[in-house]
């Protein structure tokens, strides 16, 4: 049996104010069956740590640099998530692939930088609409986590993959279980054949994940749990994801 995670990936949202009404809100309604995170804007890490640190509730970071340092304005290392007590770093998110035009290989240098500081890289893959009715979802997702797996070599086994489809992402469109669990099925023989890990890794979905959708999707076989966007903002709902898990 694979223990769940269940990871809120905040984007660009949050201030001093509602992260304490947040994160109090987590807290108080420890302790959860699943492994929780909160992968929050680089500015609050710190607050975050410190919020956190008597929980079992783990912190992560949105993106890392694929550099260990240098001239690079802008970017934050692994090496800098480590010394705030990241656990996690989400890298290839599609909003990052889109808006920043990260390929396969930077997202899979990004993942390497990550797990050589001890973070897990949570591994975002995922096709678009017109790949979708194109019938190209299969390959999309292969590809992109193709590049990661070859990255990475022999530690390929201790990343986490979540799988979330563009089409799903904000839009409250979300896949439907079947849907979804056909492609983590994709995901997990592709890593089967990659290390003999794979039984042991956690496959997250992503996209429109609520607290009246998350049960069902969560009981798919190879889902192991939800990177959650929208619904992670408000207390009660990423609490009531996290009891669904
Ligand atoms: P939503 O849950 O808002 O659809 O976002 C999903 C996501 O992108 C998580 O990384």
């Amino acid at each position: 049996m694979r223990r769940k995670l269940v990871a809120g990936n905040w984007k660009m949202h949050g201030s001093h104010t509602a992260n304490a009404e947040l994160l109090a809100g987590i807290t108080a309604a420890r302790p959860f069956g699943c492994d929780v995170a909160v992968c929050v804007p680089f500015p609050y890490l710190s607050e975050t740590a410190v919020a956190l640190a008597a929980s079992e509730v783990r912190w992560g970071a949105q993106d890392c640099s694929a550099h260990e340092q240098g001239a690079y304005t802008g970017e934050v290392s692994a090496a800098m998530l480590a010394e705030f007590g990241c656990r996690y770093a989400i890298v290839g998110h599609s909003e990052r692939r889109q808006y920043h035009a990260e390929t396969d290989q930077q997202v899979a240098d990004k993942a390497k930088a990550a797990l050589a500081r001890g973070i897990t890289p949570i591994v975002c893959v995922g096709e678009t609409l017109a790949q979708r009715e194109a019938g190209e979802t299969e390959s999309v997702v292969k590809r992109q986590l193709s590049a990661v797996i070859h990255t990475l070599g022999h530690c390929a086994g201790e990343m986490v993959v979540a799988y979330e489809p563009v089409w799903a992402i904000g839009t409250g469109k979300v896949a439907t279980p079947e849907q979804a669990q056909a492609v983590h099925a994709v995901l997990r023989a592709q890593l089967k054949a990659a290390t003999p890990q794979a039984d042991a890794m956690k496959i997250l979905y992503g996209g429109s994940m609520k607290p009246d959708n998350a049960a069902t999707l969560m009981s798919q076989p190879d889902i192991d749990g939800g990177l959650i966007g929208g619904a992670s903002l408000k207390a009660a709902d990423f609490v009531a994801i996290c009891r669904a898990a």
